[in-house]
């Protein structure tokens, strides 16, 4: 049986957006509305992740064979449209995707994404073919971004530290 977490539960509700979740009625709206429960025929499912994180049943949430229960989110915010009591479900799922990222549990393709940034400056860097393609089709030039700015940025953010680490 789930045990309850109390300080993780708390952790949720005293945020500002995290206290929504107190309005959560279990009406099943977010999960008959949301567009990845409907291909995954309810293996993701909203409502569930809500009950649980009011519950603070955290280890139902985490560790590597729920990762889909919290990343499989794709934010479309549709659930947060139709929800009845305003629970503010896409900003709770990224409070939980922060603690995710915190264990070290984000998956890989998240975290290579947010290296690629860290070190370009933006997700998709600029590729020859591309800008030959450009101008050849009389596009103008994309100005790379400031990666050095962004940079500067990411690190106030500590985000860094919490990627994991290049094998040399
Ligand atoms: S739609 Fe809102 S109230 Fe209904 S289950 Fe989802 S989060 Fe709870
Ligand atoms: S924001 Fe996430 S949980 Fe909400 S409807 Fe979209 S995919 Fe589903």
């Amino acid at each position: 049986m789930a045990t309850i977490d109390f300080e993780f539960r708390n952790q949720i509700i005293q945020n500002d957006i995290g206290s929504t979740l107190a309005y959560c009625y279990q009406c099943a709206t977010c999960s008959g509305a949301c567009p990845v429960a409907q291909v995954t025929q309810g293996r993701y499912n909203p409502r569930r992740l809500i009950l649980d994180a009011l519950l603070g049943l955290k280890e139902r949430m985490f560790g590597p064979e729920h990762s889909f229960d919290i990343w499989g989110c794709t934010v479309c915010d549709t659930c947060d449209e139709v929800c009845p009591q305003k629970v503010e479900l896409t900003e709770i799922f990224t409070i939980l995707k922060n603690m995710s990222v915190e264990r070290g549990e984000a998956p890989e393709y998240y975290t290579a994404q947010a290296s690629t940034i860290l070190e370009f400056g933006k997700a998709i860097p600029m590729q020859s073919a591309i800008e030959r393609r450009r101008d050849q089709l009389g596009l103008p030039k994309i100005l790379a971004p400031d990666a050095k700015e962004v940079q500067k940025i990411l690190k106030l953010t500590k985000l860094p530290e919490k990627l994991p680490k290049k094998e040399e």
